[in-house]
């Protein structure tokens, strides 16, 4: 249910393009449909690129089938067996039973590292040493009059309408900041706005009652929107996310493990396999009590190199982890996980997974160097951008049919 992909440019007046491969050929296919538009976000994460989410599932599938890959949706893994030095046995479960699969190698996408923890790998939970990311159900409305929006005043007269909200206790709205932004469907606003903290996202029951939660937070977004925001008049909400967008959860403890420190101090580290550029951006509760987000920048729109080992599980020899239970502490992870890092993690991971078979190497002593020849072949970026002459490989976003019109972003 999201529609923008964040972390491809750095963030600024002058945005510079870090993440391209694999992730800007789903880009480009999006944009052969025109499902595909830049969002300018100059103090945020960047220039996002918004897209078509249900075009998108469309595309994964077409880009997997077309691979020749072998694939199963619908299908949970329950339980791992891990031997020193042997192929690790996976269990799954869907409606067709149970059954196992033999794997010579591993790469735990599974966002709540739910391979990583049936096998034994170290991790943090979130929550356990600072206080885990707030949870957000977004939702679409439909309907939305944007000229009248825009003419009432945009993004600023909507922040303003929050605030009165909350102040006068009109409408209990969970947050006084969001966004609410233009969808590729004409009419359409998605809205990343709701918030529900102090639930584990890793317990059942409170998980349960985060929905719950979610779900009615929505609703009295929706009355809000059509009661106080001129142009809201006569929109409805036509989708909620089919299940609660958790930040963050488990965290595994890597061969190294990105700091706060390595994000602001822009490292270029020998072993990098893709680039960030976005703030940390923390959801989490504050001073007093009250759900707001915190940002703190890379210096001087600077971007830093992610290294190898934050994808790779301690002494792992035939396992990665990618995305976001990829191997960062708390704030560091809060830069580093928009999608087009998590996009670039599954590049880098995929290669050297396939390394590792052919050379017969462990995980954590794969070749770094051939490692990166290969991202390089397949267009990565992995030198920061303002330090070399020829940004022309970086012209990707040419192809876009760029749409700069949005104005009320929040
Ligand atoms: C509310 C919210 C708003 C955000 N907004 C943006 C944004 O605008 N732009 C941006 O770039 N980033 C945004 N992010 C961050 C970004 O979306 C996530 O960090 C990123 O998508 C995480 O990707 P992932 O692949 O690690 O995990 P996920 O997207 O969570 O994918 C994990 C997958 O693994 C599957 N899975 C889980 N457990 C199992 C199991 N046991 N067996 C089998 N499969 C399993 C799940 O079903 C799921 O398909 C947002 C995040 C949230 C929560």
């Amino acid at each position: 249910m999201l529609d923008t992909f964040y972390g491809f440019f750095t963030p600024s007046e002058t945005p510079k393009k870090i993440v391209a491969g694999l992730p800007d050929l789903i880009v480009n296919e999006l944009d052969k449909t025109g499902d595909i538009f830049l969002r300018p976000n100059t103090y945020g994460a960047g220039t996002g690129v918004n897209y078509n989410p249900e075009r998108l599932k469309l595309v994964w599938d077409q880009k997997i089938v077309q691979a020749g890959i072998r694939f199963l949706l619908h299908t949970t893994l329950v339980d791992v067996v891990r031997k020193e030095g042997e192929p690790i046995t996976c269990i799954f479960w869907n409606k067709s039973g149970f059954f196992k699969i033999i794997a010579q190698r591993v790469i735990d996408a599974s966002g709540d590292a739910d391979f990583c923890h049936l096998a034994g790998y170290a991790y943090e939970v979130a929550g356990e040493l600072e206080p885990a990311q707030s949870m957000t159900t977004t939702f679409r409305m439909c309907n939305v009059d944007l000229d009248k929006f825009k003419q009432a005043g945009g993004k600023h007269m909507l922040q303003e309408k929050m605030i009165q909200a909350i102040e006068t206790g009109k409408h209990p709205l969970p947050r006084k900041e969001g966004s609410a932004h233009e969808m590729c469907q004409p009419g359409c606003i998605s809205t990343v706005a709701v918030k529900v903290s102090g639930l584990r996202a890793l317990q059942a029951e409170e998980l349960t009652q985060a929905e719950i939660e979610g779900r009615k937070q929505s609703f009295i977004y929706e009355d809000f929107f059509r009661q106080e925001v001129p142009g809201y008049e006569h929109s409805k909400i036509i989708g909620l996310s089919h299940q609660i967008g958790v930040r963050e959860t488990r965290r595994v403890y890597g061969e190294y493990r990105l700091t706060k420190e390595d994000c602001l101090s822009g490292i270029m580290p020998a072993d990098r396999i893709f680039l960030c550029g976005a703030p940390i951006e923390d959801h989490r509760p504050g001073k007093n009590g009250e759900d707001e987000t915190f940002w703190q920048y890379i210096p001087e729109n600077g971007v830093y190199g992610v290294p190898y080992g934050t994808i790779v599980p301690k002494q792992s020899e035939r396992v990665w982890v990618v995305g976001r239970c990829f191997s960062a502490t708390h704030d560091a992870h809060a830069s580093c996980r928009s999608m087009a890092q998590t996009m670039s993690m599954g590049q880098a991971a995929g290669l050297a997974a396939v390394l590792s078979l052919d050379t017969d190497t462990a995980a954590n002593a794969v070749n770094i160097p051939q490692l990166q020849a290969k991202l390089l072949q397949l267009g990565a970026i992995l030198d920061n951008p303002a330090t070399i002459a020829d940004t022309s490989r970086n012209g990707w976003q040419n192809n876009f049919r760029v749409q700069n019109t949005l104005a009320h972003s929040l």
